[in-house]
């Protein structure tokens, strides 16, 4: 492989728009809408999305367009108004930021399950870089990973990259990390996210990850990587640098024993069309990485039912194990994107129903909020009444997983919040246990547990 020729990765921020060679046939106005936006949302892209995976002749229906650009709908009406006037005019940067900071703080920037409400607490001190929600899974923030290749329009994480500082759960220290997990056994699983961790580079992941390796660590099975690199940036598998090296990391892991999954953010077929990102799969699949796919379901992206059955057809013939299909977070644009949630499901029934077995281990749709995942699974008529059947793949106590629930169906509910329950009911089975697993806190692996259990049956 000769690394001179290899493209470097080259990001175009907010304040880069106007470079970005492809915008050059778009109106003027059109991209004075993408400056306002980008001025209150975080904007960034790089030059493989925006030169092989955009079709910009189907600009701005296109799916990956979308995905990464600004649009004007991202805000309301008249916050767009007066941000547009503000760039009129000429304002100051001060007044930009002041309005910008004004706008974010009405779209919900600490969702249920983002906040630090779930960090643990570690010898009386914060651990930051850490989010253990489920009793078996750990997530891990590192700090060097706090940002992306190209940001997703709808990311429910976009606080921390507009430098948000109460949401950085940024971890300084692999050593904390190590002790953490080496005191905790319950833990079988550790979920390395961000940002991106694939931003890293693989001699700083390999700090965090070649220690699990040691003896103290067998109770960690599983090290999953969350990433959308694998399609936004595939030259970091193949060509970069350090890609030799990040591929020799995962065969010495999965040889270890571990079981190394990569979670590939992956919104639409068209990611997957590129030599390089097949090439990228095959260097994955090679070293005994499993690859599993996960990806909101987003109006003006992938809200339909073909898209999906598509990308999943294509996701099992590359070898990669479609996992969720999540709904969009209630955050950020939540406005620009959001299904109602009988849409979502309609759109995974339909999809799912044209795809063979192995692309049915999709679940979903699934919002993931503040009591755990909870699946739509469909709507019946129960005893005369019409409901959503749900039920939570990840629970907050896992004695709830499974336990089929009811809420009252709703055609333009987009949330959990929306719901209520079925029957009359005054609230969902799980609610006053949450209520206690919130005011105990974290420490949940402790025997409060059983007893928690016991009731839940
Ligand atoms: C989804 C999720 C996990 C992983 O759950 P799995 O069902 O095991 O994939 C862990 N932590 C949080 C906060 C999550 O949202």
């Amino acid at each position: 492989m000769i690394q001179a020729s290899t493209p470097r990765l080259r990001a175009y921020s907010a304040g880069q728009l106007e470079q970005i060679p492809q915008l050059a046939g778009i109106g003027h106005e059109q991209r004075f809408e993408m400056r306002v936006v980008a001025s209150v949302l975080p904007f960034r892209v790089n030059d493989y999305v925006c030169r092989e995976l955009i079709d910009w002749d189907r600009v701005p229906e296109d799916p990956i367009f979308q995905l990464v650009f600004p649009q004007r709908g991202m805000l309301a009406a008249e916050e767009f108004e007066r941000m547009a006037a503000l760039h009129r005019r000429g304002a100051e940067r001060g007044e930009i930021d002041a309005l910008a900071r004004e706008i974010r703080a009405g779209l919900n920037p600490h969702p249920a399950g983002q906040q630090a409400l779930n960090v643990p607490v570690f010898d009386g001190d914060r651990l930051t870089g850490l989010q253990h929600k489920y009793r078996e899974t750990v997530l891990f923030f590192p700090s060097q990973g706090q940002t992306c290749h190209s940001f997703c329009t709808f990311c429910f994480r976009w606080a921390q990259f507009i430098g948000d500082r109460e949401l950085k759960f940024a971890e300084r220290d692999a050593t904390r990390l190590h002790a953490y997990l080496a005191d905790h056994r319950e833990v079988s699983d550790v979920l390395v996210t961000g940002g991106d961790p694939m931003v890293m580079r693989t001699k700083v992941l390999r700090g965090y990850l070649e220690a699990l390796l040691a003896p103290e660590f067998d109770h960690v099975r599983t090290i999953r990587i969350g990433s959308k690199a694998l399609t936004f940036w595939p030259q970091r598998f193949v060509s970069d640098e350090d890609a030799d090296d990040l591929a020799a990391l995962f065969e010495r892991l999965v040889r270890g024993g571990k079981h190394v999954a990569f979670m590939a953010h992956l919104e639409h077929w068209r990611e997957l069309e590129t030599d390089v990102a097949v090439r990228a799969v095959r260097r994955l699949r090679d070293c005994g990485v499993a690859i599993r796919s996960q990806a909101p379901v987003l109006r003006h992206v992938n809200d339909c039912a073909d898209t999906w059955a598509r990308t999943w057809r294509e996701q099992v013939q590359l070898g990669i194990v479609p996992y969720y299909m999540f709904v969009e977070r209630d955050t950020g644009a939540r406005g620009y994107f959001e299904l109602p949630l009988a849409r979502a499901h309609e759109i995974y029934r339909d999809a799912i129903k044209q795809v063979s077995g192995l692309a049915r281990t999709a679940r979903g749709p699934s919002m993931s909020c503040g009591p755990g995942k909870v699946e739509i699974q469909g709507v019946a008529e129960v005893a005369g009444e019409e409901v959503f059947v749900l039920r939570f793949i990840q629970a907050r106590d896992p004695a709830w997983t499974n336990r089929p629930f009811f809420a009252k169906f709703d055609p333009r509910a987009t949330w959990f919040d929306e719901l209520v329950p079925a029957f009359g009911e005054r609230e969902f089975f799980f609610e006053s246990q949450l209520r206690e697993i919130e005011t105990v806190g974290v420490r949940r692996s402790e025997p409060a547990r059983g007893h928690a259990h016991a009731r839940s049956h």
